[in-house]
């Protein structure tokens, strides 16, 4: 029986980062994962994957340049579905060789297996073979991420009806697409495939959709998508799915159908729990399988067991469940670390990217903050004209007290690489002052950021202290013996 300083449970980014972490500490580490190839929903199904298509998607089809070209244009005309899977497999395979570069170089031992514990301090390692493995260690790490929601009530059967995960082994690409559920997955993929012109309805229970975004923003993209052709269907519930041959058919409860080749279900996942036995550990996960934690520890109830990424929610993201992921390891290991920075960017990387930092306006509203706001148009730009840009903003949010920026909101293209400058600027606590003050390369997308800054900087209260600075300078004071000033006269 093999004892560790630390045992992972999952592979994917809190998982990686936790191992990475252990090891540079030199630390004895083990990480476990159920599937044969390591890297978790990240590398094989969840973000890399669909960037991957995305990125395929817009360079084949020749996306950013239809402004020039005109709606038809297309870079390759009969884009099949093995178009798209060779650069996913080449881009996964790159991803796990690097992974498992990192893993060697760092002296983390893995595992292939479903865990499970069998006391606090121990677990049973099952392999594919069925051979079976006691394990114990001084701490553990759940980072065992989500599965896909998959209801009784949808006939999935991997081909017409089929979860995200399932999505990606695409036969065919299909003429038409239904989408159900409107959050960041099912958006993305929506959107992409709108892009490929695949006739895509996308249909949402609810009345409105990514409500955690600005209002202002998700109007702009709403507007964007369906110009794009998205046939976008709020407030519509699901009555039943049906499939016939070569088709699905929906039903809506308000009495409306829809028709598609194919169907994507993209509505929620599941906390992956149910299989680690957590009561054997002291552990309860809730309805949805997730487990609580210390956010800033990242401990569970059990304060040597400690949970990060997916499983503990939200954000549910690969950047958060990799920062959260380092953190644990350093606390789990006695080591100290910085606290995280309470602001992080959210990236959803639909046609087009939305990206924010900070809070939307409604949050201003809500928290009582006054406020001004400053808006940038992508085509305000030169980069943008050269790019043929007709759609983009950038948003800006700053107190009327203190300045600072609070919340940067961006729709168009290059948001998620852009919001890097506003988060840095939100967590160094930097003003609106920073954007006029400072001069940004041109030409650039970047330079709507000080578009909207001085937008808002012209319509805010100018402090006393600038118009001082506004005072014509002062005549120097003449030096000793200099007359150069009386033969002037
Ligand atoms: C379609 C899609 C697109 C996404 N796009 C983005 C994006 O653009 N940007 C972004 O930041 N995030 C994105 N995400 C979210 C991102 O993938 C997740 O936040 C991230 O993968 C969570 O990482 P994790 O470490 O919690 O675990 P996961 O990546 O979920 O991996 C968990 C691992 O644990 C293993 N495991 C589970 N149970 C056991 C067990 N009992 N024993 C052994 N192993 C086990 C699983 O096999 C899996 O490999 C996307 C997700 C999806 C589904």
């Amino acid at each position: 029986m093999s004892h560790y300083d630390l045992i992972i449970i999952g592979s994917g980014p809190a998982g990686r980062a936790a191992a990475i972490q252990a090891g540079k500490l030199k630390r004895r580490v083990l990480v476990i994962d159920r599937k044969d190839r390591f890297g978790g929903v990240s590398v094989h199904t969840g973000t890399i994957p669909s960037k991957t298509l995305r990125e395929t998607v817009l360079n084949l089809s020749g996306w950013r340049e239809r402004s020039f070209y005109g709606r038809s244009y297309r870079v390759k005309d009969d884009i099949g579905a093995h178009d798209l899977k060779a650069r996913l497999h080449k881009t996964l395979d790159y991803e796990v060789d690097v992974l498992e570069h990192q893993f060697n170089r760092n002296h983390v031992d893995t595992l292939n297996g479903a865990a499970r514990f069998t006391g606090p301090h121990e677990i049973e390692v099952a392999t594919e073979a069925g051979e079976k493995t006691i394990l114990t260690a001084d701490r553990f790490l759940i980072a065992t991420g989500t599965k896909t929601y998959r209801p009784e009530t949808v006939p999935f059967n991997g081909s017409s009806v089929v979860d995200s995960d399932e999505f990606l082994d695409l036969a065919q690409i299909p003429r038409s697409l239904i989408v159900v559920g409107a959050g960041v997955i099912g958006v993305e993929y929506a959107t992409m495939f709108s892009a490929l012109d695949v006739r895509v309805t996308l249909i949402e229970p609810r009345e409105t959709f990514l409500d955690f975004i600005d209002r202002a923003i998700i109007q702009d993209f709403t507007h964007q998508i369906l110009e794009n052709g998205v046939d976008l269907r709020l407030g519509s519930a699901i009555d039943r799915i049906e499939t016939t041959p070569g088709h699905v058919e929906v039903s809506l409860a308000n009495g409306r159908h829809v028709r598609a080749e194919m169907l994507l279900f993209a509505a929620g996942r599941m906390g992956a729990t149910d299989g680690l036995n957590l009561s054997a550990a002291g552990l309860k996960s809730d309805h949805r399988g997730r487990l609580s934690v210390d956010r800033k520890t990242y401990q569970t109830d059990i304060p040597h067991i400690y949970a990060a990424g997916d499983v503990i929610g939200h954000p549910s993201l690969a950047s958060t469940s990799l920062q959260q992921g380092r953190v644990a390891a350093c606390h789990a290991l006695d080591t100290p670390t910085l606290p995280e920075s309470p602001w992080f960017p959210y990236g959803i990387y639909s046609v087009p990217e939305i990206s924010t930092c900070g809070m939307s306006e409604e949050e201003m509203q809500e928290r009582g903050i006054p406020y001004e706001v400053g808006v940038a148009r992508f085509r305000e730009t030169s980069r943008g004209h050269i790019m043929g840009l007709e759609h983009g903003m950038l948003k800006m949010l700053f107190s009327l007290k203190t300045r600072r920026v609070l919340g940067v909101q961006i729709v168009g293209e290059g948001a998620t690489e852009l919001i890097h400058i506003a988060q840095a600027v939100l967590n160094l606590k930097g003003t609106v002052d920073y954007f006029v003050q400072n001069t940004f390369n041109y030409p650039t997308l970047a330079e709507a950021y000080k578009i909207a800054g001085l937008d808002a900087f012209n319509r805010m209260p100018i402090p006393e202290e600038y118009k001082v600075r506004r005072d014509p300078p002062a005549a120097p004071a003449a030096l000793p013996g200099d007359t150069s000033a009386d033969s002037s006269r």
